[in-house]
């Protein structure tokens, strides 16, 4: 009999639980010839979401959950979800019924019957209900990504996935501290088989992600899968240097023809100013590969446990 451990990161899902459950159960109603677990992660929430996973364990034994000592983010809510299941395939899913539990049937049907196959992934075909300004950034960020990194980060990619065993493994070898889900996933390489649906919205309680959020994170994903933005400082490095070799050249010529007039201060201004903006630029990419390098080489934990279902 195979065993399918589902994923689920919780942070003030309250709200949402209770209907996840719900389809959940649904779900292995409607296949009662796999095992299932149900492994809940509460990354830290502030309402009630550890009470009512607490709850639905006390009814249910497949419940499980890991419960952090503080809010770590969603990608440390993966990496313990991944490192805490035991099953044969393992499925990632939001708390909030943006992806349907209902599809765990037919990807474990592509699985089971397909060799070929080590994962299926999902992607949602629209952005229906997302505001016009974050689709248009998120699609200008896959473009860029997609560009500057030898990983492949599909657009439209959700977190909604199911894997086999041996490919969760490698993922959890991936014990980097800035971790950026979409691209590790390509990184591992194996083949993925790729599904659409609809964009659903949210069932109950609200996104966890600003717009400043979401660009900030954006900007992990680049440092961490492309070092490209370093060549930037190199390239204008170059570049400047070719262009002043040209002036200097300029302003030799001048001189020997028409003589020494001192004038251009303001241009001069403008020059240094425009260079020194270039420099601090620059110096702010090397600074954050740094501080990225500086957060890895201190080893701290992904995520630190207060409670499982074990020791509660
Ligand atoms: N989440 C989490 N930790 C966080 C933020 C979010 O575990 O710090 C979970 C959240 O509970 C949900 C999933 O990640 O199950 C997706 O979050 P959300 O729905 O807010 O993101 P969106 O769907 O708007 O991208
Ligand atoms: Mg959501």
């Amino acid at each position: 009999m195979d065993k399918i451990s589902v994923i689920i990161p919780c942070y003030n899902e309250e709200q949402a639980l209770p209907f996840l459950y719900e389809e959940l159960v649904k779900l292995t109603s409607d296949m009662p010839d796999q095992e299932f677990e149900f492994v809940f992660i509460n990354d830290g929430s502030k309402d009630k979401t550890l009470s009512v996973i607490k709850a639905l364990r006390k009814q249910d034994e497949r419940v499980r959950y890991v419960s952090f000592s503080r809010n770590f983010g969603k990608e440390a809510a993966i990496y313990a979800g991944l490192k805490n299941s035991t099953g044969d395939y393992i499925s990632l899913i939001d708390a909030d019924l943006q992806d349907p539990p209902i599809l765990i049937k037919d990807m474990y049907q592509i699985l089971s019957t397909d060799e070929e196959y080590d994962c299926v992934a999902t992607r949602r075909v629209n952005r229906k209900g997302e505001p016009p300004v974050r689709s248009f950034f998120a699609k200008r960020f896959y473009k860029l990504m997609n560009k500057i990194s030898d990983t492949e980060v599909v657009d439209g990619a959700r977190d909604f996935r199911f894997m086999r065993r041996q490919m969760v493994e490698a993922i959890l070898e991936l014990s980097e501290y800035n971790r950026f889900s979409k691209g590790i996933f390509g990184w591992v390489g194996f083949n993925t088989k790729w599904i659409s649906f609809e964009n659903v919205e949210r069932v109950a309680g609200q996104t966890k992600w600003s717009f400043i959020g979401l660009f900030l994170y954006s900007i992990e994903g680049i440092l961490a899968f492309s070092t490209r933005p370093l060549y930037i400082a190199s390239g204008f490095g170059i570049l400047f240097c070719f262009i002043s070799f040209i002036m200097i050249c300029i302003i030799i010529a001048k001189t020997l023809i028409w003589g020494d007039d001192v004038q251009g201060y303001p241009s001069q201004i403008c020059i240094i100013f425009f260079i020194g903006g270039i420099q601090l630029f620059c110096l702010g990419i090397l600074g954050q590969y740094l501080s990225k390098t500086y957060l890895e080489t201190k080893r701290r934990p992904i995520y630190i446990v207060r409670e499982t279902e074990k020791k509660a």
